[in-house]
């Protein structure tokens, strides 16, 4: 295979992207059997002079001959794709099925290469299934009922799936690329094979999930909802089962956990067991929304639409030299919402959410400082103390009802004549209240935020006009805790108990917890032998 990367392209350019590269590397004219592209990302710098830039790889006939004809070229070389390592089964043997707690990426595609292989697993998943889910996490949004375990972090499909679906990650695995295939198998757009940027949007994301779901079933697995493990048994270092809702014990010595930053009394549970845990930094602010357009102009100078783009992204980064802290945009959602996302009775979270359309006309990002242990103290359980306490002051600045806290960029920044919020300028359900968001964020956190709108203004035109809402509080946007485990994967302290995903502390996003879980079910596999009933 020939790859070729940065061949930059107009968006005005109507040819395909065979005649594109014909005309670009005439030696291959005749030769090209194939094109795969990899990689589409736009380059808006020279505005209005917009590019694609892509990367491809080429199957054609005689691709070393075509290579001496081109010379030296650093943007087109021979490529042999990595494949991803092979599945080793091991041979210690398993008594019984393995156990996945948790239905997320991480848990899913734990489950799913487990199932692929044979190891039949049992999924316990504390919320409910995904259409179940999406009925309550409706209602709650329209009328701020709340049930604490069928929510936005809790159910099938985990805490992504009421959210943009954004599949990018910092990672880098020859595995991403399985994975990604079969998430198009299972229904996500084919253009999360090749785009920079990839997304598939909460109405595809939701499809995908139960298709998933479905496929582990008919290899074997089972899946649970409205199972929450309650305990975990232990005996000489070494699990030996779990406990249902309080009420059913499951034989096991092996057990996957992929739990997410959101389930606080697990993580209590877990520590009581004895599973090594560290504290660790993560990152809180508020959620800022502006119409599109502003996005978009900014970005590209013209409407994306009359390019054939999509809705236009930012992302935002603020070193603070006068705190030494950093502040930045996370989880930019073009086209969205912004969502209710508590998992708790008496605390506000807020985050985003898009459909594969990205056409709501709202752009909306958290913005947030760095917190760690200094800001919050050194056990284990202090982030999420911390974290509670300031959704605790979200919802009491709401109206303690799930109306979430919300205040204009220039009252927040104490303009003069700052205006209120209008009624067309937020999308948080149920609703908001509109008060001083400095109550329910440190004083740390607030100063470098009225430091850095300003920055961003400079950066994005429109960012910090003073009419632009912000609402309160995103506090999930990391694991605030690490479980530690070994080269193996497996915890320092419990043997057969197997921390992964965003919730031990091994991942940041939909991709990057989805391979932690394969490659963690990847490395109990080489260690045992498929279970024996
Ligand atoms: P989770 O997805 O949190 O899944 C954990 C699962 O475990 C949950 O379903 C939970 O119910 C279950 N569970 C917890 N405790 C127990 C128990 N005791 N017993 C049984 N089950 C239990 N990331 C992106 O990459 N792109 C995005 O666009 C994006 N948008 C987001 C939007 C929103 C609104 C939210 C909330 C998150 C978003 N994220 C996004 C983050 C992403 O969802 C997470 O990084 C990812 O879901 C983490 O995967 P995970 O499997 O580790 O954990």
């Amino acid at each position: 295979m020939i790859r070729i990367i940065n061949l930059r392209v107009a968006v005005t350019v109507k040819a395909t992207i065979e005649e594109i590269v014909e005309k670009k590397y005439p030696q291959m004219k005749g030769h090209i059997q194939k094109i795969h592209v990899v990689r589409r990302a736009v380059d808006a710098r020279k505005k209005p002079n917009i590019v694609f830039v892509y990367t491809l790889f080429v199957e054609a006939n005689n691709e070393e001959q075509i290579l001496k004809k081109l010379g030296k070229q650093k943007d087109v070389t021979l490529f042999t794709p990595e494949d991803p390592e092979p599945v080793i089964i091991g041979e210690r043997p398993l008594a019984h099925r393995p156990i996945v707690m948790g239905f997320g990426p991480a848990g899913m595609m734990a489950a799913f290469y487990l199932a692929r292989e044979g190891y039949r697993p049992i999924v316990l998943e504390r919320g409910q299934d995904v259409d179940t889910r999406a009925k309550d996490v409706e209602t709650f949004w329209k009328t701020g009922s709340f049930k604490p375990e069928s929510n936005v972090q809790f159910g099938e499909g985990g805490a992504g799936t009421f959210s943009d679906g954004k599949l990018t990650t910092r990672v880098t695995h020859p595995r991403l690329y399985e994975i990604s295939k079969y998430f198009v198998e299972f229904g996500a757009p084919e253009e999360i094979l090749y785009k920079h940027k990839p997304h598939v949007g909460t109405d595809k994301l939701r499809n995908m999930v139960k298709a998933m779901r479905e496929r582990i079933i008919e290899w074997g697995g089972e899946v649970r909802f409205g199972a929450k493990v309650t305990d975990v048994f232990i005996e000489n270092g070494q699990v030996v089962g779990v406990e249902v809702n309080q009420a059913e014990r499951i034989d096991t010595t092996l057990i996957l956990s992929g739990v997410g930053h959101s389930a606080r009394d697990t993580y209590e549970m877990l520590y009581k067991r004895g599973v090594d845990m560290v504290a660790k930094p993560f990152a809180i602010g508020v959620r800022i929304e502006h119409p599109q357009d502003v996005i978009d102009y900014s970005q590209y100078g013209v409407d994306p639409k009359s390019l054939g783009l999509g809705a236009a992204e930012y992302s935002l980064v603020y070193h603070d030299k006068e705190s030494g802290r950093t502040a930045y945009s996370f989880c930019m959602c073009p086209g969205g919402q912004v969502v209710a996302s508590a998992s708790e009775s008496g605390g506000v979270v807020t985050n985003g959410m898009s459909l594969y359309a990205r056409d709501s006309g709202v752009a909306n990002s958290a913005i947030v400082v760095n917190v760690g242990p200094d800001d919050f103290g050194s056990h284990p359980l202090d982030g999420v103390e911390f974290q509670r306490e300031w959704e605790r002051k979200a919802y009491e600045l709401g109206g303690s009802n799930f109306n979430a806290p919300a205040q204009t960029v220039g009252s927040f920044l104490g303009q003069e004549h700052a205006p209120s919020i209008d009624a067309g300028r937020y999308s948080y359900e149920p609703h908001i209240v509109e008060c001083d968001l400095h109550q329910c964020l440190p004083d740390y956190v607030s100063s470098v935020l009225e430091r850095a709108l300003p920055y961003w203004g400079r950066r994005i035109h429109g960012f910090d006009a003073p009419e632009i809402c912000m609402t309160g509080v995103e506090t999930r946007t990391s694991s605030p805790l690490r479980m530690e485990r070994d080269d193996n994967r497996v915890s320092n302290t419990i043997g057969g108990f197997y921390p992964m995903g965003e919730g031990a502390g091994y991942a940041g996003g939909i991709m990057s917890a989805a391979l932690d879980g394969a490659e963690t079910a990847i490395a109990c596999m080489s260690i045992y032998a498929k279970p024996s009933n």
